[in-house]
């Protein structure tokens, strides 16, 4: 790739703040095709490739992948047609380093921060199911879903308190201090992440719209 791709998103959080859920909506006001890590590495486990392979038990465990993994994914994703106009990135990057390597590849225009109490981050966790069928996120209370697709939804192996744990952890001490890195450099907004799906939404539609 000769120059970084222009008008890149993140969103930005930790666990359970409702990154993918907000992803759809901003897709259809950006026409920018979301990019999950998260989704990327369950379906490179779900093939069984090598990459999937050595992702696993750092997924299992509630740990973050390696930098060079997720960066390698990362630069081959961005080479498609699609990435052209810039991407919405959810779950990346992660750590200090992941947004340095990005810089090489794309240009981030807007950082969106989703903010949730840890206290409610355990709850939407355990709570997450997800449709095998479409990839929908629902919530056994918060959003459970149509009666006639309910008997479908699944729960995700690392979606469990002790793993939730973990994940936090991570969180807080590689994935947060990026919040500061993109605030100096005049990209980050922060929207309020415990309220409705719809109070959210349109509050995120608003901070891109300026
Ligand atoms: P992330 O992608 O940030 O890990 P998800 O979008 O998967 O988070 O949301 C985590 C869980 O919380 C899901 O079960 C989802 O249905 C639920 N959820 C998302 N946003 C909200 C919200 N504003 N209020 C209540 N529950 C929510
Ligand atoms: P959540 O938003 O609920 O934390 P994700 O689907 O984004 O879940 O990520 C699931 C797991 O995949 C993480 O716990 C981590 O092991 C791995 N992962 C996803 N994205 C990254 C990333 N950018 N860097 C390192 N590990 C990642």
């Amino acid at each position: 790739m000769d120059s970084p791709i222009d008008g890149s998103i993140v969103l930005f959080g930790p666990p359970g703040a409702g990154k993918g859920t907000q992803a759809g909506r901003i897709v259809e006001l950006t026409g920018k095709p979301a990019v999950s890590t998260g989704d990327m590495l369950r379906a490179a486990v779900v093939a069984c490739t090598d990459l999937g392979m050595s992702a696993k038990k750092y997924m299992d465990a509630g740990e973050l992948v390696p930098d060079e993994v997720i960066i390698g994914l990362i630069a081959e994703r961005l080479e498609e047609e699609d990435a052209a106009r810039g991407v919405l990135f959810d779950g990346y990057p992660r750590t200090i380093a992941q947004a340095e390597s990005l810089e090489n590849v794309a240009k981030v225009s807007n950082v969106i921060s989703i903010e949730v109490p840890d206290e409610e981050i355990i709850e939407r966790i355990v709570g997450r199911r997800m449709d095998p069928e479409t990839g929908d996120i629902y919530h056994i209370k918060f959003k459970p879903g149509a009666d006639e697709i309910q008997s479908r939804l699944i729960q995700r192996k690392d979606d469990n308190e002790s793993t939730v744990r973990n994940r936090l952890a991570a969180y807080h001490n590689q994935t947060a201090p990026l919040a500061e890195w993109y605030e100096e450099r005049g990209l980050l907004s922060r929207v309020n992440g415990n309220r409705s799906i719809k109070d959210v939404g349109d509050d995120i539609a608003s901070k891109l719209s300026t």
